[in-house]
Formats: structure tokens, C-alpha cells, sequence
């Protein structure tokens, strides 16, 4: 498997790949996506096998303009038309009604189906070479974190990926905002960059938080999925307890992530610091992630981040992250 620079040319090819059934890695402004043809079923169960994902895990079908989005969805409601001409191309997958033609594959048996047109110009390229929808979560292992840069596609699958299109870093760095608008009401089912409030604002109505959302941002052991977690256990960590914490456990290797505080160096402890800047923090966050994960460390302290609303899509991931040390 080997890594190629997104031209004309590749994307071409990678368009071809797909239409062969094939896998294909490619960046988003999110993430990384592993995409396969949304409407063939044997190349969609190669992304759950190759990702080690539940087959009840539904994917989101990418496309190229919300023009499409009626080849996908039915009944789109006035609130879709809204978002997308607010938004799109954006990082915002919209759940909606599917077509009774759409592979339940892909819905993972739902009769919903969830659509997005990347703000990326390959992604956004690759699709209109291809013509149709691509599926594609993000390009990792079930429940690790997820991949910003094509390296970390390779290192995540390997061989399972027929090709991998390298456009650089991604801008954003954690997954979409995810809206559910199949139901009388509209619902988040994630966060992301694209904010509640905004959603609102440009709805002109409230935005629902499902119960199961909520529960992941407290800080409650055993009430969240594991995901987006490197394999050493990460533990958050106010700013004002982590010199103690690491001045008292001098037996352990471990990483500190800052969070615009600058802490002191100590032989046992490797400090990587990010900017209290929502924007760069997500775009550095995985990647910071990953390196202090490659250190063979026994603990990862993440000094919390502060709790206010632009910092929530990254609030979420870091609680699930950190889940399982907390349980333990
Ligand atoms: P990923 O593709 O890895 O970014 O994850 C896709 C996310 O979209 C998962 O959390 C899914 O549960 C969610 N999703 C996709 N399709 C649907 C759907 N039809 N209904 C509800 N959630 C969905
Ligand atoms: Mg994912």
C-alpha cells in the first residue's frame, strides 16, 4: 500500500479504484475518510471489516453538492435547504429519511441516512470524478483516534487500503457536527466545529440534545463509549493538580498535553503544549495525541480545556478518550 500525492491524475484513479469495488483513503477537513462506492454493498463491508466497525455503526454518505441530496434522502424538510445553504460545503452531516432504494448497508439497517459535502477540494474533487456518494468514517480502527494526516491512515490500516490520497493536514481536526433532522424535531447527534448555537441561529429554532450526548460530556465513569482513545490511558487533569500529580508519581513515564499553560519540564514527563485557541488546538489534537501515544508512556495527562461552547466538540472527544481510565 503507498501513499500518493492527490493531482489530477490520482484522483482520477482513486475515482476508478472505487468504481472497482476498491477502498480509497482520502482527506476531509475534518479527518481522514475511508471511502468505498455507497451503493455497493460488498465494497461498504470491506470498510467495516477493514475498521473492525459494528455492522449496525451506520456511515455517512459524502457528496458533492446538496443537489444530490435527493438521488439520497426523502422528504427533506425546509431546515435542510436552510443548513445547506448556510453551510455547505461544510463539516455538517445531516441525518434525513432515506430513499427506500438505499442499501440498508450503508444506513446500518436504519431508515435513515446521514449526508455531507466536505469543505475540502480533493474530497470534493474525488467526488465529482466519481459522480455519486462516497461512503466514508473516518479512516481508523473502531474506537481509535481518528487520522488527520495520510501517515496515520497507513499506520491505522495498511494493507487493507487499496489507496491512500495525501492532501496535506486536515484544517479542522475532529469529526463533523452531526444533525438528526428525520424527526419532528431537530436533534444533535454530534458535536463539532459547527456549533449548536449556530445551528440554531440559522434554524431560527432550538436544537435538541439527546440524553446519550449528554451523559458523554460528564464526567461520569462508565456512562460513555470508549473512542477516539490512544492505547496509553489518558487521564484529564485540572491545570492547578497536575505539578502535584506529577511531582508525586516520579515512577511513572508520562506526557502532559497543556492547554496554554506553560508547565516546567521534568526528566520523567514529556510536555506537548497547545494553544488555548479552540481552532488549533482541534487541528493539533490527534496528531499531539498520537506522538505522546508512540512514547510508550504509562499515563497521558490533558489539562482540561476550558468549558465553554467552542471548546465542546473537542470537550467530547477528550471525555471519551479519557473514559477508560476513569473506569478503572
Ligand atoms: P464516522 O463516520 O466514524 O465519523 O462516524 C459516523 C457517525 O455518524 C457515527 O457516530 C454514526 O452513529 C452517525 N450516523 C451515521 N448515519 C446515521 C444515521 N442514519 N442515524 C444516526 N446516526 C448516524
Ligand atoms: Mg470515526
Amino acid at each position: 500500500m503507498s501513499i500518493f500525492n492527490a493531482t489530477s491524475h490520482t484522483i482520477k484513479q482513486a475515482a476508478q479504484c472505487l468504481r472497482g469495488g476498491g477502498l480509497v483513503a482520502f482527506p476531509t477537513e475534518t479527518v481522514y475518510g475511508l471511502g468505498a462506492d455507497a451503493r455497493n454493498s460488498e465494497a461498504l463491508k470491506r470498510i467495516f471489516i477493514a475498521k473492525n466497525r459494528p455492522q449496525d455503526h451506520p456511515l455517512i454518505v459524502h457528496l458533492a453538492s446538496f443537489e444530490q441530496f435527493d438521488a439520497w434522502a426523502c422528504d427533506i424538510p425546509d431546515s435542510a435547504v436552510m443548513l445547506a445553504q448556510h453551510f455547505f460545503p461544510a463539516p455538517l452531516a445531516i441525518i434525513l429519511k432515506k430513499r427506500p432504494d438505499i442499501n440498508i448497508v450503508v444506513t446500518g439497517g436504519q431508515d435513515t441516512v446521514a449526508l455531507r459535502v466536505p469543505n475540502h477540494p480533493v474530497a470534493l474533487d474525488l467526488l465529482r470524478a466519481f459522480g455519486d456518494g462516497i461512503a466514508a468514517p473516518s479512516a481508523n480502527r473502531f474506537c481509535r483516534i481518528s487520522p488527520t494526516q495520510a501517515t496515520h491512515v497507513l499506520q491505522e490500516l495498511g494493507d487493507s487500503v487499496d489507496m491512500i490520497l495525501d492532501g496535506g493536514a486536515c484544517q479542522i481536526g475532529v469529526e463533523s457536527t452531526i444533525i438528526d433532522l428525520s424527526g419532528d424535531h431537530p436533534m444533535l447527534l454530534r458535536y463539532g466545529q459547527i456549533m449548536r448555537s449556530e445551528l440554531e441561529k440559522v434554524l431560527n429554532l432550538n436544537v435538541l440534545i439527546p440524553d446519550a450526548l449528554l451523559k458523554s460530556t460528564v464526567r461520569t465513569a462508565g456512562m460513555m463509549a470508549t473512542h477516539y482513545a490512544p492505547s496509553t490511558p489518558a487521564m484529564l487533569c485540572e491545570n492547578t493538580a497536575i505539578p502535584h500529580f506529577i511531582e508525586t508519581n516520579t515512577q511513572m513515564k508520562m506526557g502532559l498535553l497543556s492547554c496554554g499553560d506553560a508547565f516546567s519540564s521534568y526528566a520523567h514527563c514529556t510536555v506537548i503544549s497547545l494553544p488555548a485557541n479552540p481552532i488549533i488546538y482541534a487541528q493539533n489534537l490527534y496528531a499531539k495525541l498520537r506522538e505522546l501515544d508512540a512514547l510508550d508512556l504509562d499515563v497521558i495527562l490533558v489539562q482540561t480545556p476550558p468549558q465553554t461552547e467552542d471548546w465542546e466538540a473537542i470537550n467530547d472527544r477528550l471525555a471519551k478518550a479519557t473514559h477508560h481510565f476513569r473506569e478503572h
